[in-house]
């Protein structure tokens, strides 16, 4: 019995003395104040942000940054700025050291684990072994008090004004306890990468001056079995005693995927994680003010037990900052840093349509980089045409549009608006804009005046018009096609065959509607010579809509041109501007 607890007492507290007396453990701060001190010679950054390195006299040093500092930018420019040499620990390394070091706790975890199903008891169900296991590595992360505020997230006022609500309940929570409503308890930011969603939650916290939690999704993933749902309860137990409090999980999809769907291993520990975090959302009392923000650029891969009321029950869209949005981004980063008169950061941002704030972040610092390269202590326009050069060519796969795409958009999408406002019967252009989305890289909308359920012939030939029109207004202006309108054709296609197959507006086809689907004798619905028929009449109809486009648009070339250059100065145009140029077209130079 001694025997088997020194083997134990080895096992279990060796590797730790071991590595003690080798590497000095700092605390994040005295790592960050060792970095400022230029102390700090080299470190290696694992993917969880594990920090290992040396110092200058030699000594070894490790520490944990928090998630939140992985997130941001700011430690990479603070160990640049310190000229600190830092290279990524590989994932294979990181693990086979992780291994390594703890090969023996976890065997040792394993046979617990094993004697615990044996006997009934589930892992980690407080104190006993479970509690000496959880004891200190289970701190999922130290509560933090962010000093962030809704001021240094530059835009996005209508997203601010959406979680404010949860800013003040944070504030207050008993004037809602008072008369009985359930405060937010989960909001879901949903957006792509680098839209400021951390930098968000932690402005809420900052001005609910609560403390704040954060912990990334695959964080509990990766963790041993069991223990996953254990730090989502210690969690919310550390959250609820030092509430008001905000618990934040970046990329929740990483446990909050449908359940069901096999992942890549973890699978039965990443279920039990969130079962474990809708329990606990289930069980948020009237006395405890917490609330989870969470983060993902996924949400239709949530699991939709997560989105039920009283868990993520709101979802706030978080999008790529408009032109507006992106200069004022522009502005909170290049704050402090010299710039030359000649800098205009409209027109940065102008150049930048589809990045989002944190590749705007970017770009200033590789903007400051050059200058700093060429021992300048102000930066130039030519700084960030650079930076923004390298940016897109780096992404070329990403929304980002080169200039000369931007024009060709900016005149397509023009083509679209014009001939929809020149189309009497065409529903009114409410909006258009050059700002990619996802596959579209520019978009014309247009809002019809009411719900309509009758369409005339008159109304559809219009709309054929408008849809070909982006290809009729790349033709004039460019003497060329593009790739750009396949979606147009297809779409005009699809309705044309409509018309002449399914509303009979075909005068060669009279008034017959045909069947799509095969008789059941598999024959042909129709015969041979109809689909001939048809296919000569949609082509028809859609050269007579192109035709038709293509005069209105010659007739207003003056319109277009001006049209497509307020695009490329305003990225995105009221449908009232389309109307106003219209009605006041530009005289013609002659
Ligand atoms: P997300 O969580 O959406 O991926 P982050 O909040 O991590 O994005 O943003 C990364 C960085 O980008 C921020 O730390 C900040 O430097 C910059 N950033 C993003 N959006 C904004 C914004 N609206 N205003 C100021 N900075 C921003
Ligand atoms: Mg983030
Ligand atoms: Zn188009």
């Amino acid at each position: 019995m001694l025997a088997a607890l020194a083997v134990f007492g080895i096992l279990f507290f060796g590797p730790g003395v071991l590595t003690a007396a080798r590497t000095q453990q700092l605390s994040y701060s005295a790592f960050l104040a060792d970095v400022q001190a230029h102390k700090v010679s080299a470190v290696v950054v694992g993917t969880n942000g594990q920090i290992t390195g040396s110092l200058a006299g030699g000594k070894d040093f490790a520490t944990q940054a928090p998630v939140w500092a992985l997130t941001t930018d700011d430690l990479a420019t603070k160990l640049q700025n310190a000229g600190v040499q830092v290279s990524a620990a590989q994932q294979s390394d990181t693990l086979r050291q992780l291994i390594e070091s703890l090969l023996p706790t976890l065997l040792l975890i394993g046979a617990f684990v094993w004697l615990g199903r044996r006997t009934g008891q589930s892992l980690g169900s407080g104190g006993g072994l479970g509690g000496l296991i959880r004891g200190k590595p289970s701190r999922v992360t130290d509560a933090e008090r962010p000093r962030t505020r809704f001021g240094d997230v530059a835009g996005y006022d209508g997203v601010k004004e959406e979680v404010r609500e949860v800013v003040d309940y944070l504030q207050h929570p008993e004037r809602y306890r008072r008369v009985g409503a359930r405060g937010p308890r989960g909001v879901l930011l949903v957006g792509p990468p680098g839209t400021g969603k951390t930098l968000l939650a932690r402005a809420v916290a900052g001005e609910a001056e609560v403390p704040f939690y954060a912990v990334t999704g695959s964080s509990f993933v990766e963790m041993f079995v069991g223990l996953g749902a254990a730090r989502v309860r210690d969690l919310f137990a550390d959250a609820r005693r030092n509430g008001p409090a905000i618990i934040f999980i970046d990329e929740i999809d990483a446990i909050g995927g449908r359940r069901g769907l096999n992942g890549v291993g973890g699978h039965d520990e990443r279920e039990q994680t969130l079962n474990q975090l809708l329990a606990e959302m289930d069980g948020f009392t009237e006395g405890s003010s917490v609330v989870v923000l969470a983060n993902t650029n996924r949400p239709e891969v949530l699991d939709p037990a997560l989105l039920r009321p009283g868990r993520f029950d709101r979802q706030v869209q978080v999008p790529l900052p408009v032109l507006a949005e992106r200069t004022a981004i522009l502005t909170v980063h290049t704050r402090g840093k010299a710039l030359t008169e000649s800098v205009d950061l409209r027109d940065v941002a102008r150049g930048t349509p589809g990045f989002s704030g944190a590749d705007l972040a970017n770009l200033v610092n590789e903007a400051a980089l050059r200058a700093a390269r060429a021992g300048r202590n102000e930066l130039r326009p030519a700084d960030f045409e650079d930076a923004r050069e390298r940016l897109i060519l780096g992404r070329r796969d990403g929304t980002a549009l080169l200039p000369e795409e931007r024009l060709r958009v900016a005149v397509h999408e023009s083509g679209h608006a014009l001939v929809a406002a020149l189309s009497p019967t065409a529903d009114p252009v409410a909006k258009i804009t050059i700002l990619p989305t996802g596959l579209a890289l520019g978009a014309t909308h247009q809002l019809p005046n009411d719900e309509r359920r009758l369409y005339s012939d008159r109304y559809l030939r219009e709309s054929l018009a408008v849809r070909l029109a982006g290809r009729a207004a790349e033709l004039i202006v460019f003497g060329e096609l593009s790739t750009g309108a396949a979606d147009d054709l297809a779409g005009a296609t699809r309705l044309a065959v409509r018309m002449v197959r399914d509303y009979g507006f075909s005068g060669d086809l009279g008034p017959v509607a045909y069947p799509t689907a095969p008789a059941e004798d598999g024959e042909r619905p129709y015969a041979e010579a109809t689909q001939r028929l048809v296919d000569l009449e949609v082509s028809r109809l859609l050269r007579a809509a192109e035709e038709h486009a293509d005069l209105l648009l010659r007739r207003h070339r003056e319109s277009l041109d001006q049209l497509s250059g307020r695009l490329l100065q305003d990225e995105t145009v009221d449908g009232a501007v389309v109307y106003d140029i219209v009605r006041h077209p530009p005289t013609r130079v002659a």
